[in-house]
């Protein structure tokens, strides 16, 4: 086993069972709204402006697309990046990795389509062009220079704190056409998640999703076996 640091061993008794088995037997805990911009901040670990944009455009869009935070996979979230936005998104909207109705597409745009697959609808926001930070209040912008460079005196960085969160203050309370651009969606629904069978990779002997596998002289294997690039993941 590889030790990670601060790495503490979490072995559940009988009551913390009894909550497990609680949790995923209850309707009421699977479908309960995250709403507040706190839900956001307590699942990204932190208050930021790019969490404070991808807050307000869940937001929208929901009410937009009369659509309730996603149990299975009705409300369908198409993000262009890989920022701190996407955890509101994950968070408010319910659209997440792991239930496959979160599609990354990470062409480096603040860009957020959400496709309501009950009623068929959907709108793509994307950011205005204009430097937000800059328009909101151009000596936060400065300041962030300053602190990004690690050239700031304690005393700039508190203050840079300090308007960083009127800043956040703002994008949630400002009209969203300051923020977003509503545009229109392509039309497709992309389809839901498949279920994929496992096979085992003929040279480590691990298994892995069928429509992960690939094959090298021949024989099934994974894609680290297959020495494909990966960046080592
Ligand atoms: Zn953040
Ligand atoms: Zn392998």
């Amino acid at each position: 086993m590889t030790r990670l640091p601060e790495h503490r061993p979490a072995v559940p008794d009988e009551t913390v069972l009894r909550s497990y088995r609680q949790v995923t037997n209850s309707r009421e805990i699977m479908t309960r709204s995250l709403t507040t911009y706190e839900d956001a901040v307590a699942f990204h670990g932190h208050s930021c402006p790019g969490l404070a944009l991808g807050y307000r455009a869940a937001d929208y869009a929901m009410k937009r697309l009369n659509a309730k935070r996603s149990e299975d996979e009705d409300l369908v979230a198409i993000v262009e990046n890989d920022a701190c936005g996407v955890d509101a998104v994950q968070a408010l909207a319910g659209c997440s990795v792991g239930k496959g109705n979160l599609i990354m597409r990470d062409i480096g745009k603040h860009a957020y389509t959400f496709i309501n697959r009950k009623t068929g609808t959907a709108i793509r926001l994307v950011q205005r062009p204009e430097p937000l930070t800059e328009r909101l209040d151009p000596e936060v912008a400065a300041l962030r220079r300053k602190v990004t460079s690690g050239k700031a005196t304690p005393a700039e960085i508190k203050k840079f704190h300090e308007r960083q969160a009127g800043v956040i203050e703002k994008i949630l309370t400002i009209p969203f056409g300051e923020l977003f651009i509503e545009k229109e969606a392509r039309s497709e629904i992309p389809e839901r998640a498949r279920i994929s069978g496992s096979v085992q990779c003929a040279v480590c002997g691990e298994m892995v999703a069928e429509h992960r596998a690939r094959v090298k002289n021949g024989k099934i294997v994974c894609i680290p076996c297959a020495g494909e690039y990966s960046r080592g993941w």
